[in-house]
């Protein structure tokens, strides 16, 4: 029986734990960093909660006799990424870093690319506009100082502690989202400007397309490099290296 540890905390994460877990002679522990309420789950046993900066990771995968490590955790995670790449290089741990590709403009698109959320911010503090802020939670208070701007942010749960920005509306909501409805959303809402972290995969891409359709300018914030070593970038090559195994 091979023992595999599996970082996730998104949707590919949740499909792919679920795939590893079904092949014959493996047995899957999914771990999350427990920072999102009734996260989705495979079903195989989970780790909730960090393990300690990559030093607690190798004593984790010691304790609990892992064989292999896939970091499915999302693209924008790089602490975690990091982490992981650490502890497995540390002590011969195979490591696969499972990453969906990342979008790519198409005909039709006005994306301005930024390198962070930094970047973006920047950049609308020269746009007075309405925004439509599709980042994940964590990192809006960056935005808190432009005046400038009205936001729209979507949340999974109500935010519990309110939201960090003043002149901002709310809506509830979970994935994966249809483009009819994002495309509403937008209109509806005055958007003038989506910013998005460009996190690749079908899930989020709709509002892309509502974008495009709607002629509103994406702030796309590109990647941070991945670490070094194999990446898989589909589902069924991640499956194909356990297999290897
Ligand atoms: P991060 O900054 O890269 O990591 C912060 C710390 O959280 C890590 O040092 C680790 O703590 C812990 N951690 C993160 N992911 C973990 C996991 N899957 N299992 C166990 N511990 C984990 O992470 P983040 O960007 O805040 O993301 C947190 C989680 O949300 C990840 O699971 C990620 O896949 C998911 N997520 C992130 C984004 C995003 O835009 N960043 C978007 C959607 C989903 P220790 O050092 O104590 O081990």
């Amino acid at each position: 029986m091979a023992k595999v540890l599996i970082l996730g905390g998104t949707r590919d994460a949740v499909n792919l734990a679920g795939a590893a877990a079904a092949l014959p002679g493996t047995e899957v522990i999914y771990s999350l960093a427990g920072v999102t309420q009734n996260p989705n789950l495979p079903g195989c046993e989970v780790h909730t909660g960090g393990f300690g900066g990559p030093e607690g990771l190798q004593v984790y995968l010691s304790d609990a006799a892992i064989d292999a490590v896939i970091d499915a955790t999302h693209p924008f995670a790089a602490q975690i990424a990091a982490n992981v790449f650490a502890a497995c290089e540390g002590i011969g741990m195979p490591r696969l870093k499972f990453l969906r590709p990342p979008w790519v403009p198409e005909t039709g698109d006005n994306w301005i690319e930024v390198g962070s959320v930094a970047d973006a911010v920047s950049y609308l503090r020269d746009h007075a506009s309405a925004v439509f802020l599709t980042i994940g939670t964590r990192e809006i208070a960056a935005f808190a100082g432009l005046e400038n701007c009205r936001f729209l942010i979507r949340y999974i749960h109500p935010p519990k502690g309110g939201v960090p920005l003043k002149n901002c509306e709310v809506v509830v909501d979970r994935g994966p989202f249809l483009e009819p409805g994002e495309t509403e959303l937008i209109r509806s809402h005055g958007v003038q400007y989506l910013v998005s972290k460009n996190s690749g995969g079908d899930g989020a891409a709709a509002k892309l397309a509502a974008a495009r359709s709607l002629k509103i300018p994406v702030i796309m914030i590109n990647r941070p490099a991945p670490p070094a070593g194999a990446i898989a970038e589909a589902q069924e090559d991640a499956v194909a290296w356990l297999q290897k195994l």
